[in-house]
C-alpha cells in the first residue's frame, strides 16, 4: 500500500472515512517514518506517541460508532514547541522552560485536534522564536531535509522540516517576522502566515504580541487551506482579544480560475543587492505561470519598505523584553539553586536559562524602552509602522496580492550566517507584512540550479483576504506544476519512502 509521505491531508481523511486504512494505522506509519527519518532531520523536540495513538484510537472509535469524522480525521500534525498541549512539555527550545509541562492546550492546537487531527509531537525552533535558522535552539539543530548540511530556516524550522521530510502531513508554526514563510521557502513546503487576528494565539508563548500570528505548513496549498478551515472553525476565540471571526471556506475557491486577478510586483525590490539570481529566476517563473492563467501583473511600490527592518528590530525586541520578563525563576522558568538573595536568584536564573540571542533581544528591548531612548527609537518605529501600513493600503488599491521573494537566497549552510545583524537583514521581505498585520504565504516554485535547494515566492495580501491569497498561491502551484519538474506535495528526495509504509 501507499507510504504515508505520499498522501495529502484530504486523502488521509478520505481513506479513513472509506475504511481503506484506520487512523491507528496512519499514526503507526507516521511514528515509524519519524523513527527512521528523525536521525537525519532532527525536527522534533518531543514525539508524543501515546497522545497520537490515543487520538487515532478515538477517531477509529468514532468511525466504528458511525459518527461523523472531522475534515482532518487521522491527519498527523506537529506543533511548534511554543504551543501548549496538555501531556507535552512546552520548552520554546529554551533551557529556561526545559521541564515545563503544559498545563492547558492552545486554541490553535485544540482546533486541529477537534477537526480530527492526530497530534504527534512538538517541533524544534529558535529559542523563543528569535532567529531565522533554528540554530538558536538550546537543544539541537534541525537539518534541512533537502541538504542536511543546510539550515531549515527559522524560527519554525522544525515544523517546516518535519513536513518537508514527510514525517507529518501538516504542522503549525508562528510568524512574528517571517518565521513561517521563510522556513517554508527554505524547505520547499507551503507556509501561510494569516492576517493578524485570523488565528487565536491563546496558549502560544508570546514573542511580539502586536506581530505574532499562528499558521500552518503543508506540502500543498490545499492542505494548508484545510488546516486554515480547522483553525478558524468555531469563530472568534474570546481568550485572545485580537482574535476575529473569519467565516470563510479556504478550500472552496482554490480551484477557481485566477483570470483577471491582479498581482503586484515591486520593481525596485528586484534590484535589491543580495537578492540571488536564482531567487529572481524563481519569481520570473511564478510570474509567467500566473500570466499564462490570465493574471494581470501590475507594478506597485512600498516606498517605506527600506525602514522595515529597523522598525521591526525596535518593536520586536521591545515587546519581547516585556513578554519575557515573566521568566524569572519564580513565576516561570528555570530557578538557579542555592542563591542567597532573590536578586541573585533572578539574575542567575536568567543568565543561565536564556541563550545568547534571547539575551541580546531582551537587552536591546530594555534599552529601547528606557526613558530618553524610547522617544528616539520606539516612537519613530511606530510612526514607520503607520507609514508601511499605509503603503500597503495604497498598493492594494491596484492589486489583489503582491508577489515578492521570501528570502534573498535559498537555505544557507550551518554557520554560514553567524553575524546577528546579517541574519536580521535576511528578514527584509517578510517583516513588513507583520508590521502591517497582513497575510502572506510562501509557495515552492522549483529548485535552485546547482544546489538543488527549494526556491519559493511569497504572496502577500490585504488584511483578512487570506483565502484570496491561497487562491493565487494555488494558481502559482498549478502553473508551476505544469512547467517544471516540481510536483506539489513533494517530500525531500533523501527521505521519500523511508519508513512510513501503511500496512
Ligand atoms: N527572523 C525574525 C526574528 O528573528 C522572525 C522571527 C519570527 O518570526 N518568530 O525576529
Amino acid at each position: 500500500m501507499a507510504n504515508i509521505d505520499q498522501l495529502s491531508a484530504r486523502q488521509i481523511a478520505a481513506g479513513i472515512a472509506a475504511g481503506d486504512f484506520s487512523a491507528t494505522e496512519v499514526a503507526r506509519a507516521t511514528l515509524d517514518a519519524i523513527d527512521v527519518r528523525e536521525d537525519g532531520v532532527q525536527a522534533f523536540l518531543q514525539v508524543s506517541a501515546d497522545l497520537a495513538l490515543e487520538a487515532a484510537a478515538k477517531t477509529d472509535a468514532r468511525r466504528a460508532a458511525g459518527e461523523e469524522l472531522g475534515p482532518l480525521a487521522g491527519v498527523p500534525v506537529a506543533f511548534k514547541d511554543n504551543m501548549h498541549l496538555i501531556g507535552t512539555r512546552t520548552t520554546c527550545a529554551s533551557r529556561m522552560l526545559e521541564n515545563y509541562e503544559s498545563t492547558f492546550t492552545a486554541t490553535c492546537v485544540q482546533r486541529m485536534i477537534c477537526a480530527g487531527a492526530t497530534p504527534v509531537g512538538k517541533t524544534n525552533m529558535d529559542e523563543f522564536a528569535f532567529g531565522s535558522s533554528t540554530e538558536s535552539s538550546a537543544f539541537h539543530r534541525t537539518n534541512n531535509p533537502w541538504d542536511t548540511s543546510r539550515v531549515p530556516g527559522g524560527s519554525s524550522g522544525g515544523s517546516a522540516a518535519a513536513v518537508a521530510a514527510g514525517e507529518v502531513t501538516l504542522s503549525l508554526g508562528s510568524d512574528t517576522g517571517g518565521s513561517i514563510r521563510q522556513p517554508a521557502s527554505f524547505c520547499g513546503v507551503v507556509g501561510l502566515k494569516p492576517t493578524y487576528g485570523a488565528v487565536s494565539r491563546y496558549g502560544v508563548v508570546a514573542f511580539g504580541s502586536s506581530l505574532d500570528q499562528v499558521g500552518p505548513f503543508g506540502r500543498s496549498v490545499e492542505d494548508v487551506a484545510l488546516a486554515m478551515n480547522a483553525l478558524v472553525a468555531g469563530g472568534r476565540d474570546t481568550l485572545d482579544s485580537t482574535s476575529q471571526e473569519l467565516p470563510v471556506d479556504f478550500v472552496a475557491q482554490l480551484e477557481d480560475s485566477a483570470e483577471g486577478m491582479r498581482v503586484g510586483i515591486i520593481p525596485a525590490l528586484m534590484e535589491h543587492e543580495g537578492l540571488s539570481a536564482e531567487v529572481r529566476a524563481g519569481l520570473g517563473r511564478a510570474r509567467a505561470a500566473l500570466e499564462d492563467q490570465g493574471v494581470q501583473i501590475v507594478e506597485v511600490d512600498l516606498p517605506n519598505m527600506a525602514s522595515a527592518i529597523a522598525a521591526y528590530y525596535v518593536i520586536g525586541p521591545s515587546e519581547a523584553f516585556s513578554n519575557l520578563a515573566r521568566f524569572d525563576g519564580v513565576r516561570f522558568g528555570y530557578q538557579e539553586p542555592g542563591c542567597a538573595t532573590l536578586a541573585e536568584q533572578t539574575a542567575l536564573s536568567r543568565a543561565h536559562g536564556f541563550g545568547a540571542e534571547a539575551k541580546r533581544r531582551q537587552m536591546l528591548g530594555a534599552y529601547l524602552l528606557a526613558a530618553g531612548v524610547y522617544d528616539k527609537y520606539y516612537y519613530p518605529a511606530q510612526q514607520v509602522r503607520t507609514l508601511i501600513t499605509q503603503d500597503y493600503r495604497n498598493a492594494y488599491q491596484s492589486c489583489d496580492a503582491i508577489m515578492l521573494p521570501c528570502a534573498p537566497t535559498t537555505a544557507w549552510r550551518f554557520g554560514e550566517v553567524s553575524d546577528p545583524t546579517q541574519m536580521y537583514a535576511s528578514d527584509l521581505f517578510t517583516i513588513s507584512n507583520n508590521i502591517a498585520g497582513n497575510g502572506g504565504v510562501s509557495v515552492p516554485v522549483g529548485r535552485e540550479e546547482g544546489t538543488g535547494m527549494p526556491l519559493a515566492v511569497q504572496l502577500q495580501g490585504p488584511a483578512f483576504a487570506d483565502h484570496t491569497l491561497l487562491r493565487v498561491a494555488r494558481a502559482v502551484e498549478r502553473g508551476i506544476a505544469g512547467t517544471d519538474a516540481f510536483v506539489p506535495g513533494t517530500v525531500a528526495p533523501a527521505f521519500v519512502g523511508k519508513g512510513g509504509e501503511l500496512a
